[in-house]
């Protein structure tokens, strides 16, 4: 349901509905060395032909062991760098051998220190749920430091020498060279770079591993390459799965800059403007395919190209403008970013660096068993990562050609030419309409069915069989759900129905539900972005957006029996019912606008989620209301440890919420409570001009909608440019302070986690001549003290609920006064529900 492709499914990860990408593009290179630093990198180098030079230094780089003439005794020496802190108040220290001419690296043994201070509380907030303290202040008996800087001439006041340096080194020389794996590509990529290129940014690197006395082995980063240069986490094993938690993660606010910055994103090093990609299938798995990028530098000074690609592809070859070019495929190790997404990284060494704006054409060569059999006729691509050299989701053109046999239906990305037959093959050929930030394509022996929408064909694809594992997943492990919903606690196997359902029964009800939802999307966004929209039946629970196609779960296939028999509760019935209105609504939400960083992803499924239930609502507004109680009830359910869900953080800690401590969060906020923000945002202009007859318009807010998608269509939006949208349609009586502004639901709600409770007390009612002057208090408990939230007050009169005002309640208890019809003795709280609040 994202339009993030990708995504071996692994096994604790059950709790993932949708293909998620943790760590998307901060700026070329940083958004893949984010993705780096929260794994580590396994062994394997892919071409095993003789290394050219950058390989040469990759390999010293990543088993670089300690140098026997650097031992030294050190005492009182630290390292500050920005807002990390590390002393060593007393032991041994040895740094590591030359690599290119560089130390990069030491292991100290002894006591030491290290003193973090998140600036925001978001970040506090996050490290005292990990580490039980909001600062982080840890005594450590080992270090290991990996940089890029002269640490070792800042260190050298304080070192003295030694005379075991012999027994030191042989001693941990196997762990330095071991923990010299993860940096190397990232070391590589400082010391390949041009220094003398004015614009690039500035490149320090400062890792280091901990050992400490209370919270055992964790690691410390500061890279300025980043978009949030500081984090800190740890490696976690919890119910079979292992997780990188990540403690803290943050910009450095420049001085004198507030602590909670709106982050803008930095320029990518490069972008792909075109992708000419020529790919044979050989059925059921493989494919080999020649990829032409065309390659725009942003800087001067770029020399290392950095891409993802699936780990089940093998490059044979890259050339820069047809001559060969190194690379290193660097296989990612179980349990980070990247190979959660199934892909490795692919680093490419142009001879020269590029001047900005001077193009250069990348042509790679590879194949691999990339492709996926679920079942008779029924195969796939975009399990196993990316299938095609990618970095982030600019957008780009795509011209895509296939050749694969006889008997098949391969359906893709962009507009259709005719179909050749070849013999025992077919080539076909698709070009995209306008530039989008994916290609991808799926193959089956389909049945078809089509509708329009206006002018938009939709068609649907599907099999007569569902996959062989239905309604199973692959691994056995409880459902994942369609929708935003965390597993039962009680995991329930549903009985297989006595028929296995047959998706291509249902192709026509899909397309008429994809068709209605374009229809309302339409009015309501503006038009449709591409000419046509296929659906294509996809195995698993996983649904996928890309621009103008749909993978659609075979579960969205079930007719409504088999639906109740699979499903029993009727509220995640209806979610699931809204697959197909979701991944539609990612056509304008997530392939057309896209979203900026890790932090800004929950934008694209609220959206989504939001539209389709707008639509829901539409035509049943007691069901939209259920679905909205259980994303609430499922925010405040406990985990196993009896701690809240909603607890794991805010909607823009992105994936970040999927963690030891909360396996399933990240579906539960960013899903759950991301729908209620916008939710919250919309029937704050609704009240707001509301007329005396109690008619109330969603004008103001779809008005926004559709703003954002004239202004950021082709582009990526930030929370704070969808709060910034808001601001502008706020009439008066939403000014909070007098500001027209929304920084405090900005600063509470939407970076804050809580789920208040709110009460009235003190009613005092008043008559006038004409009216009733209500005053009294409302508490807003379960909330920090520095939570706003507009609450909508209702008279009760003669049984009837009569809007009276919004009243902003901040902190613990707010008094209002109120003026109220004639005889109102009776006020209460939002009884539409359109506030996220625990009910009593
Ligand atoms: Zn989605």
């Amino acid at each position: 349901m994202t339009n993030v492709r990708t995504q071996a499914h692994s096994r604790r990860q059950r709790g993932f509905s949708e293909v998620t990408n943790v760590i998307r593009k901060a700026g070329g290179i940083a958004w893949l060395l984010a993705a780096l630093a929260s794994g580590l990198f396994a062994q394997n180098l892919a071409p095993a032909q003789a290394p050219g030079p950058a390989e040469s230094l990759y390999l010293k780089l990543r088993s670089v062991g300690l140098d026997k003439s650097r031992v030294y005794k050190i005492r009182n020496g630290a390292i500050d760098q920005v807002s990390i802190h590390l002393s060593f108040d007393d032991g041994t220290i040895a740094f590591t051998e030359d690599a290119g001419g560089h130390i990069t690296g030491a292991l100290f043994l002894g006591d030491g220190d290290i003193l973090l201070s998140p600036p925001n509380e978001a970040e506090r907030s996050s490290l005292a749920l990990f580490t039980g303290a909001a600062i982080l202040e840890e005594k450590f008996s080992l270090a290991y430091l990996r940089f890029n800087d002269d640490v070792y001439d800042a260190l050298r006041p304080a070192l003295r020498p030694t005379e075991d340096a012999e027994s030191f080194v042989n001693l941990w020389n196997p762990s330095a060279k071991e923990l010299a794996q993860e940096d190397a590509l990232r070391l590589l990529v400082s010391f390949n770079q041009d220094p003398a290129a004015a614009d690039r940014a500035p490149d320090h690197l400062l890792h280091a591993y901990l050992r400490g006395r209370r919270l055992g082995t964790f690691d410390v980063r500061y890279d300025s390459t980043l978009q949030e240069q500081i984090s800190a986490g740890q490696h976690r094993e919890a119910d079979g799965g292992s997780y990188y938690d990540v403690w803290l993660s943050f910009t450095v606010p420049p001085p004198g800059k507030p602590a909670l910055l709106k982050v803008q994103a930095p320029t990518p090093d490069f972008v792909i403007t075109q992708f000419k990609i020529q790919a044979h299938i050989k059925v059921p798995t493989e494919l080999s395919a020649r990829a032409v990028l065309n390659i725009v530098p942003n800087r001067a000074g770029e020399r290392v190209l950095l891409f993802e690609l699936s780990r089940l592809l093998q490059v044979k070859s890259v050339e820069a403008e047809g001559r060969p070019v190194e690379f290193i495929h660097n296989q990612a190790i179980e349990g980070s970013q990247l190979a959660r997404r199934g892909n490795d990284a692919l680093a490419v060494f142009l001879p020269h660096p590029l001047p900005p704006g001077q193009p250069v054409q990348l042509t790679f060569e590879y194949s691999g068993a990339v492709l996926s059999e679920a079942g008779n006729g029924l195969l796939y691509v975009g399990e196993h990562g990316t299938w095609y050299p990618n970095i982030g989701f600019a957008m780009s053109r795509f011209d895509l050609e296939f050749h694969y046999p006889v008997g098949w239906t391969l359906v893709a990305t962009g507009v259709p030419s005719e179909i050749k037959v070849e013999g025992s093959e077919q080539v076909s050929h698709w070009v995209s309409e306008r530039p989008v930030p994916v290609a991808g394509f799926n193959l089956g022996k389909y049945s078809r069915s089509a509708t329009t929408a206006g002018k938009v064909t939709v068609e649907t694809y599907a099999t007569t069989t569902v996959e062989r594992n239905f309604p199973k997943t692959a691994d056995n492990q409880p459902l994942p759900d369609l929708l935003g919903r965390p597993p039962s606690p009680f995991p329930v196997v549903p009985s297989v129905p006595s028929l296995p359902p047959s998706p291509a029964q249902n192709i026509q009800a899909i397309a008429n539900t994809a068709a209605r939802a374009i229809d309302f999307y339409s009015q309501r966004f503006g038009p449709f972005p591409y000419s046509d929209l296929a659906l294509t039946q996809y195995p698993g629970r996983i649904s996928q957006g890309w621009p103008g196609l749909i993978f659609l779960s075979s579960y969205a296939f079930l007719n409504s029996d088999e639906r109740e028999h699979l499903e029993k509760d009727k509220a995640y019935r209806l979610i699931q019912e809204q697959n197909v209105a979701h991944e539609t609504a990612h056509q304008w939400w997530g392939d057309l606008v896209t979203w900026s960083s890790y932090r800004d992803q929950w934008l694209m499924e609220a959206l989504a989620n939001y539209s389709a239930l707008m639509l829901l609502e539409s035509r049943d507004p007691a069901g939209f209301h259920l679905v909205m109680q259980r994303y609430r009830d499922d925010l405040l359910n406990k985990t196993h440890d009896g701690v809240p869900l909603m607890n794991a953080g805010p909607v823009t800690f992105g994936l970040r919420l999927s963690s030891s401590r909360f396996p399933d969060a990240y579906e539960a906020i960013s899903y759950g409570r991301g729908t209620w923000l916008l939710h919250m945002l919309r029937t704050m202009l609704r009240d707001a001009q509301r007329s005396p007859a109690g008619k109330s318009s969603d004008e103001p807010f779809v008005r926004v909608l559709r703003k954002l998608r004239t202004d950021y269509e082709g582009k990526s939006l930030t929370t704070a440019q969808l709060i910034a949208a808001f601001e502008p349609e706020l009439p008066h009586s939403l000014w909070y302070e007098g500001h027209k502004s929304l920084d405090w639901f900005y600063q509470g709600w939407v970076n804050g986690s809580a789920v208040p409770q709110f009460e009235l007390r003190d009613l005092k009612f008043t008559d006038k001549p004409t009216s009733v002057l209500v005053t009294g208090k409302i508490d807003q408990e379960d909330a920090p003290d520095t939570l706003v939230t507009s609450v909508p007050i209702y008279a009760s009169v003669g049984g009837k609920n009569i809007f009276l005002s919004r009243v902003f309640v901040e902190g613990n208890a707010t008094t209002f006064h109120v003026s109220a019809p004639l005889h109102t003795r009776k006020i209460v709280i939002d009884p539409e529900q359109t506030v996220l609040a625990r009910s009593k």
